[in-house]
């Protein structure tokens, strides 16, 4: 594991301490195994209540938009790409966010270990560098942490922060020579309406509880399209094309911005990789724009972005 909580505490005392800022974004451990919580604290009495390990999934960026008070947060490498996306996008000054930076080896799913335990709750979870060790009824079982990553994280090639105030461990390698979009390729193989029924397959067990919007720091419209009134955009059923219509919207929302940082698919309770929407325009935005999302304060998303000799042959 890498053991940052010392530093995450030491950290937010010193900031709380100084009166640098008037409050911290970070995890706490959960009452059950293998969930973190995130939590925000005012008084350098709680910084005790930090804590870090390999379930801090929860992109803590999420937190940011609007706030006014002076504030550090916990950031792996994707939560500061969508902390950068942020600052450009108005939702929190520059100078008013530390970014406390967590250089992170990929959060642990605990939908893998489940499945790995046949469907059994661990009761009990150890973590070592690179290794678990779950306990339940009859039940010890070491796992090697890469085997049961998050599926974003086993091909994330940001780990590192992109915008960073204060490391809170050292660098980690960035992994190379990963096939980040297998997945998508076998999808822009298929035919209209084999891709068509793989989506609709896809969200057929949806149930629009809209958990996947509220996890994504990308999401932070006063008002949802999904929850407009007037005009209602979407019904309120279970309708299958209702439901299309919120993913495709969504992702289209998020095309040039998102990071890839898995927190909606993580949100998701009925396990549906929502992921395989935003993925593919994730790539196409790299093939057309030679743009990842967040990596820096000086670029916008493309899509934020007009010049008056842009081409416009797509709509003549
Ligand atoms: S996407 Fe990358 S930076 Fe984010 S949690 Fe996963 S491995 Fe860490
Ligand atoms: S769409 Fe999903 S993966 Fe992309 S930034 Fe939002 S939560 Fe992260
Ligand atoms: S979190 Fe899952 S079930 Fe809920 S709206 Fe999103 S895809 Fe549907």
């Amino acid at each position: 594991m890498l053991n940052y909580t010392s530093k995450i505490r030491e950290t937010a005392r010193r900031l709380l301490t100084e009166n640098r800022v008037d409050a911290v974004i970070g995890f706490k451990k959960g009452t059950v195994p293998m969930m973190c919580q995130p939590v925000l604290i005012t008084t350098p009495e709680d910084v005790d209540t930090l804590y870090w390990d390999s379930f801090c999934g929860v992109n803590l960026a999420n937190y940011l938009p609007k706030r006014k008070e002076r504030i550090a947060v916990v950031a792996k490498g994707c939560d500061s790409r969508n902390i950068a996306l942020h600052i450009l996008e108005n939702q929190i000054e520059r100078d008013q966010v530390f970014v406390m930076g967590a250089p992170c080896k990929g959060m642990v799913d605990r939908r893998k270990i489940v499945t790995a335990l046949d469907n059994q709750e661990p009761t009990e979870v150890t973590e070592y560098a690179d290794r678990l060790v779950v306990r339940g009824e009859g039940i010890e079982a070491p796992l090697n942490k890469a085997d049961v990553l998050q599926d974003n994280c086993a091909i994330c090639i940001h780990r590192n922060p992109v915008i960073c105030d204060e490391l809170m461990g050292d660098p980690v390698p960035e992994q190379e020579g990963i096939d980040r979009y297998a997945d998508v390729r076998e999808l822009e193989a298929m035919g209209p309406d084999e891709r068509s029924k793989y989506f609709t397959e896809l969200v057929r067990t949806c149930i629009r509880c809209y958990a996947c919007r509220d996890a994504c720091p990308l999401c932070y419209c006063p008002t949802c399209f999904v929850d407009e009134s007037r005009p209602q955009w979407l019904g309120k059923s279970a309708d299958p094309t209702d439901t299309m219509t919120f993913h495709l919207l969504r992702a289209f929302h998020c095309a040039g911005r998102c990071t890839d940082c898995g927190a909606c698919e993580r949100a998701c309770p009925m396990g549906i990789k929502v992921r395989q929407f935003t993925k593919k325009l994730e790539k196409d935005v790299m093939e057309l724009y030679g743009h990842e999302a967040g990596m820096s304060l000086e670029t916008r998303p493309p899509l934020d972005v007009y010049q008056p000799d842009d081409p416009g042959d797509f709509i003549s």
